[in-house]
This record gives structure tokens, sequence and C-alpha cells, in this order.
């Protein structure tokens, strides 16, 4: 959770003045130089704060407050009119879709021949604290252009619910951003397979660019091509999952493939898909821990 930051207190009370101002008709306000200087020097970091809060909406619409000199003021500027220059969902958005056209243009990606064609990118929040990160699209993920739409997909929607978010609320993407192909892709129909070293590689600046865009408090690496893919290092889940890890400036927490606990869950062994899911489940507590998100009781037990 975001912590409460001793401005905000200001900004409320700002707020209050302007609200009181505007229930008496006022549509323009004085400002004297200095408190424009301090109100363009508020920190970018709060601003995005005060954003994702929704602690400081702009009482009046921005165009209809100016100062005294008759020129658009500081405080619309800053308030509403004028974003902070970095990490807004706007800006986010932006540089997500600059790393979308990157993609398109990927020689690498191409050179290598064992891709199809249709470029599944990512969905989500752009300024998500939780990332998942899967190792490429399939079948139906390529039919919608999005990843996590097919019956792996739909695994890991339930996952994100018991974490109580939504898939609007979190990022979710691939290190792959291409279908691979199975022999030269004409009669693959819908078998998938997972993405080889090379081919992680020709993609891996793309998903390194999108946690520098998003920012996550915390990624999650789904399976192991994905861990591999993303830590440039082999080993099984059951040791990497117990490790501390870092990608891109964000911790990475190793989990499980939603596709695993699915063919799991079609075995006889039930045991073993039930202490499969513990596990999961355990990984995404240690993530939402990470990203400082509120446990309940209730979710700390699900499996007790
Ligand atoms: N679909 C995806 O988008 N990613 C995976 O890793 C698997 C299925």
């Amino acid at each position: 959770m975001l912590e409460e930051h001793p401005i905000s207190g200001a900004l409320h009370a700002l707020q209050g003045i302007l609200e009181r101002e505007k229930s008496r008709g006022q549509t323009h306000v004085a400002l004297q130089s200095e408190s424009e200087s301090i109100l363009e020097a508020l920190p970018v970091r709060l601003m995005e704060r005060a954003q994702k809060l929704k602690a400081v909406d702009c009482p009046v619409p921005p165009e209809t407050v100016s100062s005294s000199k008759g020129e658009p003021d500081a405080l619309a500027a800053v308030l509403a009119s004028k974003p902070p220059r970095e990490r807004t969902e706007e800006w986010a958005r932006n540089e997500l879709n600059r790393i979308f056209r990157e993609v398109k243009s990927c020689e690498t990606c191409r050179s290598l021949g064992t891709f199809r064609e249709t470029i599944v990118f990512a969905t989500g929040n752009p300024l998500a604290d939780i990332m998942f990160i899967g190792h490429a699209p399939g079948a139906e993920d390529e039919k919608e252009r999005k990843p996590f739409v097919g019956p792996a997909g739909e695994k890991l929607t339930q996952i994100i619910k018991a974490m109580g978010l939504s898939r609007e609320e979190v990022y979710l993407s691939n290190i792959v951003k291409f279908r691979p192909k199975k022999g030269d892709g004409r009669f693959q129909g819908s078998s998938n397979r997972k993405p080889n070293a090379t081919e992680m590689e020709s993609c891996l600046r793309f998903i390194k660019a999108e946690v520098e865009v998003v920012a996550p408090k915390v990624i999650v690496a789904l399976g192991p091509t994905a861990a591999e893919g993303l830590l440039e290092r082999g080993g099984s889940i059951s040791s990497l999952r117990e490790q501390a890890h870092e990608f891109a400036g964000a911790p990475v927490v190793v989990s499980y493939h939603p596709s695993f606990l699915l063919r799991q869950e079609n075995e006889p062994d039930q045991a073993r898909a039930k202490a499969s899911k513990r596990k999961v489940w355990e990984d995404m507590l240690k993530a939402m821990d990470l990203a400082g998100l509120p446990i309940s009781e209730k979710q700390r037990g699900f499996f007790a």
C-alpha cells in the first residue's frame, strides 16, 4: 500500500478551499508567484501517488482556473492539465505503445524464422504493482492477440481473483511476443510449443523495457521456461521458488505455471495436485506481501 505523505494533508486543505470558492461561483483563483513555485516543485512521485489515491481531484476544470495574470496558472498545470512528466498512466501507455512498435519491427525475432506472424503483446494496468510473466502465447492467445486468455489464462484469472485483484489491476505479459511455430507452422492447429533460449533472448529486451515502464513492485515468473528466460539461469521450480531473484530492478517470485496446475488437476493423484496449488498460493502470498497488498485472515488460511 502507498504510505501516507505529509503533503497530502496540505493538498486536502487546498482542495477544500478551492471547492468552497467554486461553490461561491468563483472560476478563477489568483496565485502569488511563490505559491506557483511551490506547486511547480511538488515532486512527480507525490503527484503520481495522489493520482493513484484519487486524493486530489482537481475541483474545477483546469481550463477555468487561471492566475490573476490571465495566464494558465501553476495550480491548473500541476493538479491536472500538466500531468507529471514521468510515470503517469498516459506516459506509461505511450511508452508501452512505443515498445509494441519496436516489437513490430524486430528484425532479430523475424530472422529466426521460428515465430508465427501475430504479435501478442501485453494486457492490464500500465502502472500495476504486480506483473505476471509467462513464456509465450498459445493458440487462443494468438487468436485474441492477448496473453493468458486460453485455459492457462483462465486458471491464472482464478488465482488473481483469489488475491483480491482483477486482470485489469495487474499487468500480464510474456517474454516471447509471438506464438512459436511447430515445424513450418502451416499445420500447427492448436498445438503449442515452449520457446527455446535463443527465441527468448531475441525478445528479452522488450520485457525488460516493459518492466522499466510499469515498474511493478513485484514480478511473478510463471513456470520454469519464463524463470529461465528472465533470470538467464536454469533450475527446478522447487529450488528457484525458494530463492530471492531480481529482474530489471524488480523482485521476482518464481512459481509454477498455471498449465502445470491444470495438468495435475486431471491426474489421479489429487493429493499432489493440492500440494502444488498450496505452493502456488504460498508464492502469491509472498508476491502480495512484496507488493504491499493487504492479506486477509481468510486468504492466509486458504490451505490451512
Ligand atoms: N499463454 C500465455 O500468454 N503465456 C503462457 O506462458 C502460456 C499461455
